[in-house]
């Protein structure tokens, strides 16, 4: 059943994404997490059912989604496979810079590019720059015509099939952050090569690498903003971005609560009856259900200040550390209710754990939200 608190239209795309988890992502999730393969038939999927691309405006060729359905989108993704959520979802990524930042001429000729392709990237992270976005070290210097970029970009998601990528360069060192600009560059620019892939303890089948430039030479009119703006362009779209982390974090909550609730009525205790009629096990699944709708309503409201056009930098950083903190929490417990079955490669729990830890991981650390929360609440 859709969820009654949305739209009749957000109903609809709710569903609409649920059956498509069930079809095309739940039969194939473990076979894909076993191998690490990148499922690139996903992509093709979600094209034909209208979910790519979900926050592309629909004069750009996007799905055109509001921000609550895009949400609802990705966390019935994540009921199915994080991984599958990380690579459709995190399309969002390259986006929502040029959504930003994009003059119209850019909006249309790589919203295009990005929508036929179906993937985009997004390449903020170097080995020295995760947390601390100041200390990247990826040049880009003007020659002629030309922004000609030098560096190494770490853990990019989906980079390894994306044809348009946000990439992230300092025109200028010395000014740190504000040196910072944001440019975009096509997969077949030469001095573009993909380095290592990935081996990741969760969210195994999405595409992780890192990403060589040397001597990549682009136009001019492919920086995005102005030069300097890169900062203030890469935070937007991380206020952007994550809610839909968020997302993910609910729905591994979900799922990893249906999974708890099926074995805790199907599993017998030592006395014969259902551990489900344990009232220590009945309490750990009803606080699993508190904190998974508190996650979600988090979400949703951060959402819809965002939707009304109203500041939501804290709430999307509490939404974030919230969600995929639950996320976290209520697959461990779904782990402890399942005991030894629970643990074994053989049950989607054990998947969740794994796929849970990165939620509060990436798009900035938890602890980076905390500082981001706290930020705002002492400024106040
Ligand atoms: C699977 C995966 C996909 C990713 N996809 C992308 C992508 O598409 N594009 C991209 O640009 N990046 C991507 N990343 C990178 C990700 O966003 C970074 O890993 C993340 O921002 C943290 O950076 P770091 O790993 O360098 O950790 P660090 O910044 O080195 O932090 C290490 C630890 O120190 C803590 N810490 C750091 N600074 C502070 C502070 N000031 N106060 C308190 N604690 C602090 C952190 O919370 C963390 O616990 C991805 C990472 C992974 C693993």
């Amino acid at each position: 059943m859709a969820d009654k608190s949305l739209t009749p239209e957000q109903q609809r795309l709710q569903l609409l994404a649920r059956e498509f988890t069930a079809k095309h992502i739940i039969p194939v999730a473990a076979e894909y997490d076993r191998s690490g393969e990148f499922p690139l038939f996903i992509v093709e999927e979600a094209k034909k059912a209208g979910l790519i691309c979900n926050a592309v405006p629909t004069e750009y060729g996007g799905a055109g989604y509001d921000s609550v359905s895009q949400a609802a989108i990705v966390e019935e993704w994540a009921y199915g496979c994080a991984a599958f959520a990380t690579t459709l979802g995190g399309n969002g990524l390259s986006c929502y810079p040029l959504l930003i930042a994009g003059t119209e001429e850019q909006k249309k000729l790589y919203f295009s590019r990005i929508v036929a392709g179906g993937l985009g990237g997004f390449a903020l992270t170097e080995p020295g720059a995760g947390s601390d976005a100041g200390a990247v070290a990826t040049t880009a210097k003007l020659e002629g015509d030309e922004w000609v970029l030098n560096g190494t970009k770490c853990f990019a998601t989906s980079c390894g099939y994306a044809n348009i990528m946000i990439i992230f360069a300092s025109t200028d060192p010395s000014l740190g952050v504000k040196g910072l600009s944001a440019f975009i560059v096509e997969q077949e620019r030469p001095g573009l090569t993909v380095g290592a892939v990935e081996h990741k303890l969760g969210i195994r089948s999405s595409n992780t690498v890192e990403l060589l430039l040397k001597n990549v030479r682009i136009p001019k009119n492919h920086l995005l903003g102005k030069e300097g703006e890169g900062m203030k362009i890469a935070m937007k779209t991380l206020d952007m971005a994550r809610p839909m982390v968020a997302s993910q974090g609910v729905g591994i909550a979900r799922r990893a609560l249906d999974e708890a609730i099926k074995f805790a009525k199907s599993h017998l205790d030592v006395n014969g009856k259902p551990l489900a009629a344990n009232q220590s096990i009945a309490f750990k699944l009803a606080d699993m259900a508190i904190q998974t709708e508190a996650a979600k309503q988090l979400v949703r409201n951060c959402l819809r200040l965002k939707d009304s056009g109203l500041p939501y930098t804290k709430e999307a950083a509490m939404a974030k550390t919230f969600a995929t903190d639950t996320g976290m929490r209520v697959a461990a417990d779904a782990m402890e209710i399942m005991g030894a079955y629970g643990y074994s490669q053989d049950s989607v729990v054990e998947k969740l754990v794994r796929d849970a830890k990165i939620q509060q991981i990436y798009e900035g650390t938890n602890q980076i939200q905390r500082l981001v929360i706290s930020g705002i609440i002492l400024k106040d």
